[in-house]
């Protein structure tokens, strides 16, 4: 009997052993499962984290460079490697290695020291004359220990270009606004201080007067002229042009100018209507017309010519054949103030934005402007139209 239930109690007691160790295997089996769907879930949100990380810095327009505590880059953005031109893998490599750049790794070394450094300008010594700003900091963790310096990286060069366009053209404006003004200026206190009294002497200084006069007068309108063009304020009337009926009316308006230097005048352009603001088109080829006169031969010819091209556009062409423009100011002649020839230009009472203005209305237009030039044999003015 004893012995029999001693059997039953062993037996009971083995089915509870496997009972629980099934059970357990089955729970443990749970945990891990549950442990290792965990796991991959954080490592997919690393995942997730980190491609989200690399979109966000890889879009930012600024350039970003991550250092880590030993100053080896850690990361660099897309924007990083275009401004540099890097193509290769920076990661591991130090500021020097990588960029050769002393000042900027003066400003890592400075940016340990000051915690964070602003504004840092740093031009770039490739030929194409490139400015940044950079804006870097250390990083620290929670315990304040140093964990890496972060560099931000703002292309200026663009800025700096404008910034120097500006003061280049208050220097010309200056420049300009002086010469006509101290001749007024002397002529006009010469004449107080006695030279009025001599009628011939007081006559040639009062013309001088005159002229400079009208030289500023012009300068001035040529000015709001260029910049209500750039600025976009000047708004265009556009209507169907009769481009040889307009031809006939400048060259007309011109002729006196022409006669004095014993320039001939032609108008060889065929029936175009042209897509245009009529007061603007005016300017555009007066100011071509007049220029031709001025800077073309004595005894010469001035030909206003014009065709349809076969896209549909229309082309004009202002030719003399005078001395022409040396192939080193072709691409130039268009600048505000730029002239071969100064004291010529003066001479003829040139500002230097005529054509200046003539490709901003062109431009305006949707239409292109250039020249072509055959030094001792003349110049040829182009420009395109879109037809009405
Ligand atoms: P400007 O007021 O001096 O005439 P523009 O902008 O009209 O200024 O012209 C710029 C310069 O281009 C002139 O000073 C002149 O040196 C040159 N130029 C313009 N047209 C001609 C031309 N037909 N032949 C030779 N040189 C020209």
């Amino acid at each position: 009997m004893w012995f029999l239930l001693f059997i039953v109690a062993v037996a009971a007691l083995a089915g509870l052993h496997f009972w629980w160790r099934a059970r357990f295997n089955t729970l443990q089996g749970q945990r891990v499962a549950e442990i290792e769907t965990s796991q991959r879930r954080q490592q997919q949100t690393a995942v997730d984290a980190k491609a989200q990380q690399q979109v966000l810095f890889n879009s930012m327009l600024e350039g970003l460079l991550l250092l880590d505590r030993t100053q080896k880059i850690y990361l660099a953005n897309r924007s990083f490697k275009n401004l540099f031109g890097l193509k290769v893998e920076l990661r591991g490599k130090t500021i020097l290695e990588a960029l050769r750049l002393h000042e900027l790794d003066d400003l890592v070394k400075r940016v340990q020291v000051e915690g964070q450094v602003f504004d840092y300008e740093v031009k770039l010594p490739d030929l194409s004359e490139r400015w940044l700003q950079v804006n870097a900091a250390v990083i620290n963790n929670s315990a304040g220990e140093r964990e890496g310096t972060i560099l931000v990286f703002h292309d200026l060069t663009r800025l700096k270009q404008l910034e120097r366009q500006r003061e280049e053209f208050v220097a010309n404006v200056s420049h300009e606004l002086r010469t006509p003004l101290s001749l007024i200026k002397g002529y006009t206190e010469t004449l107080l201080d006695g030279a009025r009294n001599d009628p011939a002497v007081a006559e040639r200084f009062l013309k001088i007067i005159e002229r400079n006069t009208q030289r500023l007068d012009l300068l001035i309108q040529d000015l709001l002229t260029i910049s209500a063009l750039e600025s976009g304020r000047m708004k265009l009337e556009l209507q169907p042009v009769n481009l040889h009926a307009l031809t006939e009316k400048i060259l007309g308006d011109l002729h006196t100018k022409a006669e004095n230097r014993n320039v001939v005048l032609m108008n060889e352009v065929p029936e175009l209507t042209a897509n245009g603001d009529v007061n603007r088109l005016d300017q555009v080829i007066a100011n071509l017309v007049d220029n031709a006169i001025k800077y073309g031969r004595v005894e010469g010819h001035v030909t206003v010519g014009g065709k349809q091209l076969e896209d549909g556009r229309l082309e004009m062409f202002v030719r003399d054949d005078g001395p022409g423009i040396p192939p080193e100011a072709i691409d130039r002649v268009f600048e505000r103030f730029y002239r071969v020839d100064k004291a010529r230009s003066r001479d003829q009472g040139g500002t230097g934005l005529g054509l200046s203005i003539v490709k901003h209305i062109v431009q305006a237009h949707g239409g292109e402007v250039w020249v072509e030039s055959d030094p001792g044999k003349g110049a040829t003015f182009f420009f395109t139209l879109p037809a009405a």
